[in-house]
């Protein structure tokens, strides 16, 4: 059944156009023509711009939001938190809160998610009769939400170089990186979930285990946490004599379907390697400044032949148009400098980059044959009126709670700024209260 919408404005591969029928069959856009009348058209009034792809999400950290602020503490003590809730996640409250979170995503008009999952076995480590029971909730989460997933299945086996896990990280660890490939090869992607790999860090799989997961899935999107922490370099040079990036170069991991997550602690040298392998950089600011992690070199990295992707990672913040402003925003105070990166520079990393980094490549974009999804964001809240209803809008004026309608793979998700399936909020309360320890 073909569906068409009529969009009062909307962003095209070409900027902003109006007046925008766009038809709809299958899922994926058919035709799109700007300077239409409405006709019989379903009318979407404000600005309609594509799915955003949120690159990196921790499903369960939403779980911590307003709770670890409370006392002082380190990037190591909210970690330590953090442990708390993922000792007490089972396949059926995982399934819950991240069903529940992944609604909150399509709410801010995410569409597709990479999901950085490590969370893989019962308590001490032991699997569950069903080995991907955890990946298997999220992938069904993600589905009953309304959103694509990428399922980055994380290798973990170290507490920190040369360090036994802890307690709580057993859940995370498969033994060794064989008996993760083995497992991780038994998931199944569809049409919306892709399934790629990742390694935790250098600090969570050794040197001589990386090669293992960088060739599990020799076409799929591979991710890593880089230097989000100096300790981590630190560590990193004193086991290796070499920094992070260096020794994820030397194992064959940086290519152009790998994401490095943060990416914020690097030399010239790690850049150049970053740059001259057309890895993705997928910043996280809003996360990255609840953590006092640093502010990475975006700039240097995109003139080095870095595309740059964002994501909440840690869901302090669930609102894609924070994480785009934030990229230039930081570059300020950082440079005292303003217009480092453009609203459509940013635009295309919280969309078109974005999905293609998770492994969509025909998601992100409002032109005929790509996936059918659109984001509305009204022009006349107290926040956006007057600003123009152009990608500065968007970026630097709009807010999550601006999203009226969000339309995923053809089927609309969200109508009046309200999940039409989720009882949201309600259903973030109820599941959090469950996992809290
Ligand atoms: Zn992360």
């Amino acid at each position: 059944m073909n569906h068409s919408y009529w969009c009062e404005r909307a962003l095209l591969p070409g900027g902003v156009a109006d007046s925008v029928v766009v038809e709809i069959a299958d899922g994926r856009f058919v035709s799109v023509r700007p300077g239409q009348p409405a006709g019989t058209a379903e009318r979407l009034a404000g600005l309609t711009i594509p799915g955003l792809a949120n690159c990196h999400s921790h499903a369960f950290h939403r779980a911590l939001r307003g709770r670890t602020q409370r006392d002082r503490g380190t990037f190591w003590t909210w970690r330590e938190q953090m442990y708390g809730v993922a000792a007490r996640l089972t396949p059926d409250s995982y399934y819950a809160l991240a069903r529940a979170v992944y609604g909150e995503m399509v709410l801010a008009g995410i569409t597709s998610v990479g999901e950085f999952h490590y969370l893989h076995h019962g308590p001490g480590g032991t699997p569950y009769d069903e080995p991907n029971a955890m990946g298997g909730a999220l992938i069904a989460a993600a589905r009953d939400a309304g959103l694509r997933i990428a399922l980055l299945d994380t290798c973990y086996l170290a507490g920190g170089i040369g360090q036994e896990l802890g307690e709580v990280q057993r859940r995370f660890s498969d033994g060794d990186a064989a008996s993760w490939a083995s497992r991780v090869l038994t998931l199944k992607g569809a049409d919306d979930v892709v399934i790629g790999a990742a390694a935790h860090s250098v600090r969570g799989v050794p040197r001589d285990q990386l090669g293992t997961v960088a060739e599990v899935f020799p076409d799929a999107p591979l991710h890593v946490h880089l230097s989000e922490q100096v300790a981590e370099n630190e560590a990193c040079q004193e086991a290796y004599g070499r920094t992070p990036t260096q020794l994820l170069d030397e194992v064959g991991f940086l290519t152009g379907r790998t994401s490095a997550v943060h990416a914020t602690h690097l030399t010239s040298v790690d850049i150049g390697l970053l740059g001259g392998s057309s890895t993705y950089a997928c910043f996280c600011p809003t996360t990255e400044r609840d953590l006092a992690d640093g502010i990475g070199p975006s700039a240097a990295l995109r003139a080095a032949g870095s595309p740059l992707t964002l994501g909440s990672d840690s869901h302090a913040v669930i609102d894609l148009s924070e994480e785009m402003r934030a990229v230039e925003l930081d570059e300020r105070l950082a440079t005292q400098q303003r217009g480092t990166w453009s609203s459509p520079e940013l635009l295309s990393a919280a969309t078109a980059d974005g999905h293609r980094s998770l492994g969509f490549p025909d998601a992100g974009a409002i032109e005929p044959g790509a996936r059918a999804d659109l984001v509305t964001v009204r022009l006349d809240s107290v926040r956006t009126a007057g600003t123009g209803g152009g990608p500065e809008t968007a970026v630097f004026a709009a807010t999550a709670a601006d999203v009226t309608t969000v339309v995923s793979a053809g089927r609309k998700i969200v109508a009046d700024s309200t999940h039409l399936t989720l009882d949201l909020p309600r259903l973030l309360t109820r599941t959090i209260q469950e996992v809290l320890p």
